[in-house]
């Protein structure tokens, strides 16, 4: 496989990959002045225009990023057709180091390429890329949304995601409580850093008490210094006793190793892709009788309030669509138990009700 080709790859390898999970299209994207090397995925479109945020990645080689591009944005297609949003699942990954690798020419060429495909893909930020970057994309297509708020944009979404992985946590409890009330529950925060610090507010005014972790000492004490929460240390969030496991930093951390540690009854959190393995794991979760609350579906206020800004940014509206986690995770954990599959398999079948709904009614991109 190469990525010396603008147009999309004639490589049956790469198209036997697409068709595993129903892509419809993928541009690789190859600039030598920039150096640029990008893949953007285009899952589905059935919804509407493919949304999803461009990851800068040093990747080991061109199938780990093709691999990376292929696994999120098909998740996006899910994530939106959760949330109600009319729009489809698109990721796009730059290989590069995010700390050395960065030029303006770069993000216009890449700008370039975005808009080569007149609105099918809608960038936005992710891992590796800030919202200055976002505003150099912008010179070159107008498919690109997470600006600054000073230029009118929606800006930093991770206030909205916290809202709603909290409201998505209050579904999970009433769910296995039968109350939404978090006042004098224990939760365990993984990762003090954007999510997890407006969470941590929001908990605490809901009365729950929060335990907190991270490898940054200096951002719990932070966090510590504004908020009463309990710090603990990385390795300890596993095996300390608590109601409910919010994991805000990485994925996989619901493995092999931590679920015969972990005590408690409820995991809510920000995370993509908290279980290492989708099938095993959240089989797993539910026989040991853990509520999991998708992250797919809880951590949605970020991708809601980038949506916001196609239309016209207003906080107030993304906070409120994003308050609707709340009834869409509900109604996922009454599915999961009627009908005995595991959260993960009834959020996924929640997404494809819509997608094979909207199918029926007639596409539109
Ligand atoms: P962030 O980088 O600001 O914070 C992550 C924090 O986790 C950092 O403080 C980091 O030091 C800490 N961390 C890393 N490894 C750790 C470990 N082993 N133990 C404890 N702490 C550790 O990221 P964020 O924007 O707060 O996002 C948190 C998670 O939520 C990420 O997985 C992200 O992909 C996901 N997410 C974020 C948004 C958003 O709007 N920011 C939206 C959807 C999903």
């Amino acid at each position: 496989m190469s990525l010396a080709t603008t147009k999309p790859s004639t490589d049956l390898a790469v198209i036997g990959r697409m068709e595993e999970h129903d892509h419809e299209e993928v541009l690789f994207c190859y600039d030598k002045p920039t150096g640029l090397r990008a893949i953007i995925a285009i899952h589905n479109t059935t919804l509407g225009p493919s949304l999803g945020g461009t990851r800068m990645w040093p990747y080991a080689s061109e199938r780990d990023a093709l691999t990376d591009v292929l696994r999120l944005s098909r998740g996006m297609t899910y994530k939106s057709a959760l949330a109600g949003l009319d729009l489809g699942g698109g990721k796009a990954v730059i290989i590069g180091d995010a700390r050395t690798q960065k030029s303006e020419a770069l993000f216009r060429r890449f700008g370039q390429f975005v808009d080569s495909l007149n609105g099918r893909y809608i960038t936005a930020e992710d891992v590796g890329i800030t919202t200055a970057d976002i505003k150099t994309v912008r010179q070159t297509t107008k498919y690109a949304a997470g600006l600054p708020e000073a230029d009118g944009g929606s800006g930093d979404p991770s206030p909205v995601t916290a809202y709603g992985v909290f409201m998505g946590m209050k579904a999970a409890a009433k769910q296995a409580y039968g109350s939404d009330d978090l006042s004098g529950r224990t939760v365990a925060i993984q990762g003090a850093g954007h999510v997890g610090e407006n969470l941590v507010a929001l908990l605490v005014k809901d009365g729950a008490k929060v335990l907190l972790t991270d490898i940054h000492q200096d951002k719990l004490e932070a966090i510590a210094a504004k908020h009463p929460v309990t710090l603990i240390a990385p390795e300890a969030i596993y095996d300390v006793d608590m109601d409910i496991y919010s994991p805000c930093a990485l994925g996989a951390t619901v493995n092999d190793d931590t679920l015969s540690r972990l005590k408690c009854s409820v995991i809510a959190g920000a995370a993509n892709n908290q279980l290492a393995n989708e099938h095993v794991h959240g089989e797993a979760v539910m026989k040991k009788g853990i509520l999991y609350a998708p992250d797919f579906l809880i951590n949605a206020g970020g991708i809601i309030n980038c949506f916001s800004e196609l239309n016209g940014y207003d906080r107030a509206k993304a906070l409120e669509q994003t308050r609707g986690i709340y009834d869409t995770a509900l109604a996922c954990f009454k599915r999961s138990a009627a009908e005995n599959i595991p959260t993960y398999k009834a959020a996924n079948e929640q997404a494809e009700q819509r997608l094979s709904m909207a199918r029926k009614a007639g596409k539109r991109f």
